[in-house]
């Protein structure tokens, strides 16, 4: 698994970097061929719109190319005119970049020499190209004599404004005086030749002079030439990034692995039966919390086995005293002289039978109830369960008095079975401890019933009150043969009201003196509706 993730970091770093390497291409290809564009479309344009003039003026072709020679010396490129479409190669025919805001298409197609090969349309169906080896400085001031002389033209009156868009670049004409040329500049500048100035801190920039006489000077700038972004640069960013992700990359993923390990060491020390090994992880990723999900249930599966072995432990010893009563009675019977013998024996065989009866029936009872998640409850009127329970153990005990303070109640969801189990094992109780009197009241508040079982007896400890609600836990004195049933009554009692989602509290009772157990049956909808209200 592992594995997987260091490959899928290592091939992710691989996209990223020749992602990287594709768009600083990409980026250096749109500015290159933007820049190709606003160098030469305004020349292109120029000398297109010439030639197309030199249509109507019925120049010789001597004087046509002648023009063409001297434009191609100018600007140092190879100029040639198609005057059919049909005659160029196929891929010209397909523009590349196109001058969007010039009416006609402009294309500047790479050739094969590392060349750049610009094709603009002339005239009806014909089309000029110029090829150059790079645009260059000579380019420039070709373009700024050709502006020059379009300025200067005799057929017709040129402003500024009409030439303007021949130039990508910003066109001025100035005074010679205002100009900030050095004395050589100056010089060079009389002498009718085209002066580039470059900038003094950035040595891509550059403006352009051109004397046009009477003082005047046109200037072409400022010219920014093409930078590519620096390769190296963008070379050691990658080399950068690849290092910090490699390194986030495996610390976080040697962590994962540090987590995976710890888990893995549990879930094995778990299963070779050492039940007390524990996941050592306290962050709050989804591993810290898968493991502190692991060891929760680790917790459940100790306690419940823990549980499962101390049951077993006491239902054995609880089988053993009526089990060797059995075996010491059925020696007797061996040994039974008369009738009477008999009778006295099989009479003791079968309490001791009854009495591992009813143990087991409280086992299975108790170990249903412990593996039970939910109760199927129904909504009952529970003060008729109560009087008729009341009514069943009175019988069984005619020495007591019972007042029974039953107040109407509404009714509460319960499972029928269950509570009259718990009504039976906490009265039960209350009858076995009490001397002479046994309360039980039923109170009905907004928000929840609540059953009270008193008694007069000699009422628990308050250190016993948690531990008389494990199982087969019992108060020492009751171990004697009128109260001791086996400690299963109150286990019962407690999963019962877990069930039930009620609570139970054990006390003295002010009233009477003895016990006083009570369950509390909340009411949630009680509890909204007044809440709502
Ligand atoms: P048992 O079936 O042995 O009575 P229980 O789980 O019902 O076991 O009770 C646990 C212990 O709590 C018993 O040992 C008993 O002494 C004590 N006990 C329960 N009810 C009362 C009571 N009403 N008065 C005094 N002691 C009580």
């Amino acid at each position: 698994m592992f594995g997987k993730i260091y490959s899928g970091i290592f091939v992710s770093i691989f996209l990223a970097a020749a992602l990287c390497i594709s768009l600083y291409w990409f980026d250096n290809h749109q500015r290159k061929q933007a820049y190709q564009f606003n160098a030469l479309s305004g020349v292109a344009y120029l000398i297109s719109d010439t030639i197309t003039r030199q249509k109507s003026q019925n120049l010789s072709n001597n004087q046509k190319q002648r023009y063409l020679d001297i434009v191609s010396k100018l600007i140092g490129a190879q100029i040639s005119v198609y005057h059919d479409q049909s005659l160029l190669p196929l891929e010209h025919k397909r523009p590349v970049l196109l001058a969007e805001k010039q009416d006609r298409p402009f294309t500047i197609l790479p050739t094969a020499r590392g060349k750049i090969s610009v094709w603009l349309p002339t005239f009806e169906q014909g089309y000029i190209n110029f090829t150059f080896k790079q645009i260059n400085e000579q380019i420039f001031r070709g373009h700024l004599l050709l502006l020059s002389a379009e300025l200067q033209r005799n057929d017709k009156e040129v402003s500024l404004s009409d030439i303007q868009h021949y130039s990508y670049h910003p066109l001025s004409i100035l005074h010679k005086n205002k100009l900030n040329l050095d004395t050589q500049q100056k010089s060079r500048l009389s002498r009718k030749s085209v002066v580039v100035d470059y900038h003094s801190q950035d040595a891509s920039r550059f403006n352009l002079f051109e004397n046009l006489g009477d003082d005047k000077v046109l200037k072409m700038g400022p010219v920014q030439g093409y930078k590519t972004l620096p390769s190296d640069l963008v070379i050691k960013l990658i080399v950068l990034a690849v290092v910090v992700i490699v390194l986030v990359s495996s610390f976080l993923v040697y962590r994962l692995q540090l987590k995976f390990s710890a888990i893995k060491t549990m879930l094995d020390e778990f299963g070779k039966g050492d039940l007390t090994s524990r996941i050592n992880l306290a962050g709050r990723d989804m591993l810290d919390k898968l493991a502190a999900s692991i060891n929760n249930m680790a917790e459940q599966i100790q306690s419940l086995l823990q549980s499962q072995r101390a049951v077993m432990q006491a239902v054995s010893h609880e089988l053993r005293t009526p089990l060797a009563r059995i075996r010491f009675r059925l020696e007797l019977l061996d040994e039974a002289e008369s009738v009477n013998d008999v009778n006295q024996s099989t009479g003791a065989i079968r309490n001791d039978v009854s009495q591992l009866e009813s143990l087991i029936e409280e086992v299975i009872t108790h170990n249903k109830l412990n593996h039970a998640q939910a109760f199927e409850l129904t909504t009952t009127e529970i003060t008729p369960i109560i009087e008729q329970e009341v009514e069943n153990l009175a019988v069984l005990y005619p020495g007591l008095s019972f007042n029974l303070d039953n107040q109407s109640t509404q009714p509460i969801p319960v499972n029928l079975d269950a509570f009259k189990r718990m009504l039976a094992n906490l009265i039960s109780n209350a009858c076995k401890h009490a001397k002479s009197q046994v309360h039980i009241t039923c109170k009905q508040t907004l928000t929840s019933t609540e059953l009270i079982f008193e008694d007069d007896g000699a009422g628990i400890m308050p250190d016993e009150y948690k531990k008389i609600f494990d199982a087969f836990y019992r108060v020492d004195s009751s171990r004697n043969k009128k109260t001791g049933g086996y400690g299963l009554g109150l286990a019962i009692v407690k999963r019962i009201v877990d069930l039930h989602q009620a609570t139970i509290k054990v006390a003295r009772s002010q009233s009477l003196g003895g016990a006083k157990f009570s369950v509390k049956f909340t009411q949630t909808e009680l509890k909204t509706a007044q809440n709502e209200q």
